[in-house]
């Protein structure tokens, strides 16, 4: 009897790197777009499987961009303004109750806080009942993000414009979705910033 072993440890934790990096932002640990659109499609799976319930289930997706950041990084350069985004994820993150899904880096699906884009981060909440939860969590992030960050000796203030689409009314798909969100954020932009549309 001839018996082979190969340790492959290195190559199975090399893989799990592999596959955390595509699925997570390397700043903040967070979600990135590709783990938010994937999480989008099984949250709208399964509100389309309880539609014809006597209680539909409703979600929603909330796409919240900072207010002036450039500004920050222009006048204190990009390592603060890293340091910012990594408060401002920490922040969103404790400003949702434990059930609201947040997309962090420990946790699977229903946990979902995705960083999308540089100064962009997208919340999916699937526990609420109806469309003045949305406005409520979302009013709460900004509140808890816009109040002052103390960093290296700077006090910084940094406000969020957040837009929120409703699941499955504004898009029965994950792109749809985001770009109604994205789209609703900039109408929060162009109304002076500092709000929730
Ligand atoms: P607005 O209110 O219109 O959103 O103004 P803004 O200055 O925030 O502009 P915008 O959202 O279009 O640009 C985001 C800026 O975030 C652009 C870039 O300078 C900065 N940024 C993008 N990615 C990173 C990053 O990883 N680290 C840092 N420090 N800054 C980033
Ligand atoms: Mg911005």
């Amino acid at each position: 009897v001839l018996v082979m072993t190969r340790d492959i440890t290195e190559r199975r934790g090399y893989e799990r790197r592999i596959q955390h990096m595509a699925y997570h932002d390397t700043l903040t640990g967070l979600w990135n777009r590709n783990a938010l659109s994937s999480a989008l499609a099984s949250v709208l799976l399964d509100l389309d499987r309880s539609e014809s319930s006597p209680k539909p289930k409703t979600a929603a997706l909330l796409y919240l961009d900072l207010d002036k950041f450039k500004r920050i990084n222009d006048t204190l350069g990009h390592a603060i303004g890293d340091d910012l985004l990594k408060v401002v994820a920490e922040r969103i993150g404790g400003a949702l109750r434990p059930t609201d899904l947040v997309t962090r880096a420990e946790t699977q699906v229903d946990d979902p806080l995705a960083r999308v884009g540089g100064d962009e981060f997208c919340v999916i909440l699937t526990t609420i009942d109806n469309p003045m939860d949305a406005g409520r969590v979302a009013a709460r992030i900004v509140e808890i993000v816009g109040a002052p960050i103390e960093l290296e000796g700077h006090e910084l203030v940094v406000t969020p414009s957040i837009g929120i689409a409703l699941m499955p009314q504004d898009g029965h798909d994950p792109d749809t979705l985001l770009k109604h969100a994205d789209r609703a954020m900039y109408v929060a932009k162009e109304g002076g910033r500092n709000r929730v549309c």
